[in-house]
């Protein structure tokens, strides 16, 4: 029974009220997150931008510091206005690390170039013929008077010296700012790569993770080469990353979850709604089908007791009606107390081999008045050596009781009945047919819920509780068998019962007992 076009409508808000405010919420939850994680990568960019040109600038200070180290004595012997060859020495005394001491006279100074690292201006100039590949790198020398003299120097391999000097830069060179990545510490979770002009990399400082990469171009004597920063897997950026992966999945799972909980929620409210509907309409309906009947039989008894019948004819008519109400009240009052038992899972079946051909012949034969009386042409056809089936006979036959009143009470003009029985695989197949009004697709599994009833005009004419069919599925299904439907609109409907044969060695003629719920 479809709720009304209220309860629905009112149901979808609710359903409404409780996901799009959820679906609103987890979109801002996801919208925020991504603004957060926007942001932490745009200050990590910066900041490894701001690196890559703090190691550029380290290098340099670095180059410086080596100079000024090795060149004091030159410095010196400038100052004391010392011969050439003798500044020669003083610089080759200071050589240190680098390769060629030499002195590069004022007036041979044009075509020089000039980087100043920290307000000193440090010359260089690419090397040529034997000391092509390097650069001369030096220092300016002035004289007693403190006039510049010339440049005294070395010649420099850059790419030795980036390679050699990684780690003294990022531990000494790096500007300690605890806000920045300052300090060899605190750039521990980032990569820094060195790469010579010709893209081979000549120094680096931990393996690179899946980030961008800030690259800063050296220059002075070590122009071509660059210095890449980027994340390492364990950056804050990485952890940034991953936390929104999880928090992206955790939002979307708990959107779904709600979605499915209301759609779930609600869909059961919705069964609840039908259910409670259909339950009041069953009582309602089995109060009027007990009344009738009864109604109709005191009616009976009266006219009889009070002697009102006026001929034989009609004292039997009385009689008739009388079996008949009784039949049918019975027969309600047996389905009404085999579902309640179905349903407290009280219903004790008593399993045996059945003689299924026994049972439909007595079962046809016992409805045979009722269809007679309505003119019904009834047949039945059992196919030879049927075998018997594990089953409770008295069930069985409530069973075939449901479908013959059913195909009695759903038959218009043609009143034909055949009931069938044959062997299927391992089970048997018995089958109900009738030339009557037939069920829509749609209602055909509906049909076999509790307390449904289809609607069509006409079975509101017809009585019933809307219990046959139910209690017949739950009986069949409790034998391990199942119950079939084919039905055409108009022109009739054949239900089956499947049950399984029995087998004749395993449980033997001994009967046993078992609950159905
Ligand atoms: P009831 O007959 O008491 O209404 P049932 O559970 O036996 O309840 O049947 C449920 C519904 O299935 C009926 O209301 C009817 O609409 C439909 N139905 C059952 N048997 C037939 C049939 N043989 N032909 C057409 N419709 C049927």
């Amino acid at each position: 029974m479809p709720l009304s076009r209220l309860s629905r409508r009112i149901i979808v808000l609710v359903g409404l009220g409780v996901m799009l405010p959820a679906l609103v919420l987890a979109a801002l939850g996801i919208q925020l997150t991504m603004r957060i994680a926007q942001s932490v990568e745009n200050d990590a960019v910066r900041y490894n931008r701001y690196l890559a040109q703090q190691v550029v600038e380290a290098y340099e200070r670095e180059l410086l510091s080596h100079l000024r180290r090795s060149i004091t004595m030159a410095e010196n012997a400038a100052r004391d206005n010392v011969p050439r060859a003798q500044l020669m020495q003083a610089l080759a005394a200071g050589t240190g690390e680098f390769v060629a001491p030499h002195f590069v006279a004022l007036d041979q100074l044009d075509g020089y170039s000039l980087l100043i690292v920290e307000s000193q201006p440090l010359l260089y100039s690419p090397g040529e013929g034997a000391t092509k590949g390097l650069f001369f790198t030096g220092l300016l020398l002035r004289d007693s008077e403190g006039q510049v003299m010339g440049a005294g120097g070395w010649w420099v391999n850059p790419r030795t010296f980036l390679s050699a000097h990684v780690d003294d830069v990022m531990r000494e060179r790096l500007p300690s700012n605890p806000r920045m990545y300052g300090g060899y510490e605190s750039i521990r979770r980032l990569s820094v790569k060195l790469t010579a002009p010709d893209g081979t990399v000549i120094g680096h400082v931990r393996e690179p993770g899946s980030g961008e990469v800030s690259r800063e171009p050296f220059a002075g004597p070590f122009e071509g080469y660059t210095v890449a920063v980027t994340e390492t897997g364990n950056a804050p950026l990485a952890w940034t990353r991953r936390f929104l992966a999880i928090e992206m999945t955790f939002i979307g799972v708990m959107g779904l979850v709600i979605v499915a909980a209301t759609v779930f929620g609600l869909r059961y409210l919705i069964r609840q709604l039908e259910l409670a509907q259909i339950k009041s309409g069953f009582v309602s309906n089995v109060t009027h089908e007990l009344k009738t009947p009864i109604a109709l039989i005191r009616l009976a008894v009266e006219t009889l007791e009070l002697g009102r019948v006026r001929n034989e004819q009609e004292r039997e008519q009385f009689i008739h009606a009388i079996g008949r109400e009784t039949l049918r009240l019975s027969h309600l009052v047996d389905n009404i107390l085999d579902f309640a038992r179905l349903e407290a899972g009280q219903r004790v079946f008593r399993f045996e081999n059945v003689d299924l051909a026994a049972v439909i012949q007595d079962t046809v034969e016992s409805f045979q008045p009722r269809l007679d009386h309505q003119g019904f042409k009834t047949e039945v056809e059992i196919a030879d050596a049927l075998p018997r089936v594990r089953g409770d006979a008295t069930a069985i036959t409530h069973c075939l009781l449901n479908l013959l009143d059913n195909a009695m009470k759903y038959s218009r003009e043609r009143r034909e009945i055949l009931v069938s029985a044959k062997p299927r695989d391992r089970m048997v197949a018995v089958s109900v047919t009738d030339r009557g009004i037939g069920i829509t697709p749609a209602d055909q599994r509906r049909v076999f819920e509790k307390f449904v009833r289809v609607e069509t005009g006409l079975v509101h004419d017809i009585k019933g509780a809307g219990l046959g069919l139910s209690l017949v599925d739950q009986i069949v299904r409790a034998h391990g068998g199942r119950v079939e439907l084919y039905s055409t609109p108009g022109e009739g409907s054949t239900f089956t019962l499947v049950l399984p044969a029995a087998e004749p060695a395993a449980a033997g003629d001994e009967p046993q007992e078992r609950t159905g719920s």
